[in-house]
């Protein structure tokens, strides 16, 4: 596996975009790729998990079996991967240089272990962190059930882990250099676009 190729990704620093499944992470990504069709590039995930209704294999996520995820793991490919839920997530190196190559600016739509393993990695550049978080867990809840994707179970772990990436988001370790609350979308496409393009 090819070493991550620090100077073309030196040039566009990443941006992470992170918080509660649920938050409004895709739906403001959406919005931003819609707007700029040409200057970023979503870092395209592996994950174990099956694909959503409409979620294409290559763009929204690299969906592979478990094996072929640990295979990657064990060859050193991922840049960083978590397990979440019941399924595995993980950027590869290759996801993150094919952007860099294109000279557009990597985003990585990432959990809380992820967030940690990019702002403590040692050779990928710091990324600046961008951290969505929803107006209350009872809107979060709302959101998570008229989305109306996941089964019972995967929103009652969903909703746990979005209390941990709430509770990190607080704490002292937190890398993020720009909350956003997602309360009115078009505000909070606001702010979440001047903070990703600085203006
Ligand atoms: P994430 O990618 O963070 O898991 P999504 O973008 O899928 O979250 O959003 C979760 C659900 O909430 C979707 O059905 C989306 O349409 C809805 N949603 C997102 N932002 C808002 C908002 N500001 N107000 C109301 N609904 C929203
Ligand atoms: P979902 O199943 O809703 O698409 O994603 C669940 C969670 O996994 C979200 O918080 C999302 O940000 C996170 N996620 C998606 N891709 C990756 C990845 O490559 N690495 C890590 N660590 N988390 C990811």
């Amino acid at each position: 596996m090819a070493p991550t190729d620090t100077s073309a990704v030196e040039r566009n620093r990443a941006i992470v975009i992170s918080g509660p499944s649920g938050a409004g992470k895709s739906t403001i990504l959406k919005r931003l790729f819609e707007e700029y069709p040409d200057k970023f590039g979503f870092s395209v995930s592996h994950t174990t998990r099956g694909p959503r209704g409409g979620e294409q294999h290559g763009k929204d996520y690299n969906f592979v079996t478990k094996e072929e995820f640990l295979d990657l793991v064990d060859q050193k490919g991922f840049i960083e991967h978590a397990q979440f839920g019941d399924n595995h997530y993980g950027t590869s190196i290759k996801a993150v240089n094919d952007i860099a190559e294109k000279g557009r600016i990597c985003i990585l739509d990432i959990e809380m272990e992820g967030v940690k393993q990019v702002a403590n990695h040692p050779t990928f550049p710091r990324p600046r962190f961008l951290f969505l978080s929803p107006p209350s867990m009872e809107v979060l809840e709302q959101r998570l059930r008229s989305r109306a994707t996941d089964k019972e179970e995967a929103i009652l772990k969903r909703l746990k882990q979005a209390k941990n990436e709430m509770e990190f988001a607080k704490s002292a370790e937190a890398p993020h250099d720009k909350i956003v609350v997602n309360d009115d979308l078009d505000k909070a496409y606001k702010e979440a676009k001047e903070f990703i393009i600085g203006s």
